[in-house]
């Protein structure tokens, strides 16, 4: 989770350059130093404790469209790169069919870290990680979202109740923190692998992505008010776990992220 004093900072560069557009050079290097942070977040301490590697997500920084899938896996957790599984392959695919790479995209998930036994997120940790992910969405300005099944969608819609089955394939302007995007429900590609049925739906789902990144930009919140409702990020809980040394400075380029 975020320190409130990484957040003041941040709203302090953001204030400098509001009525301006931040660039994308500006953009990930604020990207990186919220990757710096989540390299060391014990909020959660069971999944602190039990990660291999933190996945904050990899690809295209100032991409245009974004995918949110749940949290990482056996593979990703040992690679530390999202969906590089067998999920990872058909996203790829369907990506591929739709002429778009994974450099094109930026790929992230709900949870960074990945639950012991692959156990869904629990409520308490999707908590605890959210803020990494409105981060994100803040700093690289996708104007498309696509949520990869239920807690992604949840999430970013705020709406707990409403799941994948009914919502998947329905575009929605969402409005999330200080930006709007267009929201894309999907089921998740693992839903996907052994279900035919699913993927075809999956598929045309997909198909129709060039269409919405065809479509104008949403209108945006004018910055003002926009500074008004970024939240900010609760305090870190007290974790019973012991922080890691800090790890020498690196940069995400050169670990294929982003
Ligand atoms: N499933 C996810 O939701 N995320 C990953 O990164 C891999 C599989």
């Amino acid at each position: 989770m975020l320190a409130n004093s990484d957040f003041a900072a941040f709203s302090r560069r953001a204030r400098s350059y509001r009525g301006r557009v931040p660039s994308a050079e500006l953009r990930r290097e604020e990207l990186k130093a919220v990757w710096q942070q989540a390299q060391g977040c014990v909020t959660c301490p069971q999944l602190a404790s039990t990660r291999t590697k933190v996945v904050f997500g990899a690809g295209n920084a100032d991409a245009d469209l974004m995918f949110v899938g749940e949290a990482p896996g056996a593979n990703e957790d040992r690679l530390g790169l999202p969906f590089v599984g067998q999920a990872g392959k058909l996203l790829e695919q369907l990506l591929g069919e739709i002429g778009l790479t994974r450099e094109d995209v930026f790929i992230a998930n709900t949870l960074k870290c990945r639950p012991p036994g692959n156990r869904d997120p629990l409520p308490g940790e999707i908590d605890a990680c959210q803020d990494y992910l409105f981060r994100q969405l803040e700093l690289i300005e996708p104007r498309v979202v696509c949520t990869l099944g239920n807690f992604a969608t949840k999430l970013l819609r705020a709406d707990p109740g409403t799941g994948i089955t009914r919502l998947h394939g329905r575009e929605e302007i969402r409005r999330i923190g200080p930006r709007t995007v267009r929201l894309f429900p999907l089921y998740h590609p693992a839903a996907a692998l052994y279900t035919p049925s699913m993927l075809e739906i999956l598929r045309g789902d997909f198909g129709r992505i060039p269409d919405l990144l065809a479509l104008p930009v949403p209108d945006q919140p004018e910055p003002e008010e926009a500074e008004l409702v970024v939240p900010e990020p609760a305090l870190a809980a007290e974790a019973s776990t012991p922080a890691p040394e800090p790890e020498p400075e690196q940069d995400p380029m050169q670990l294929g992220l982003f």
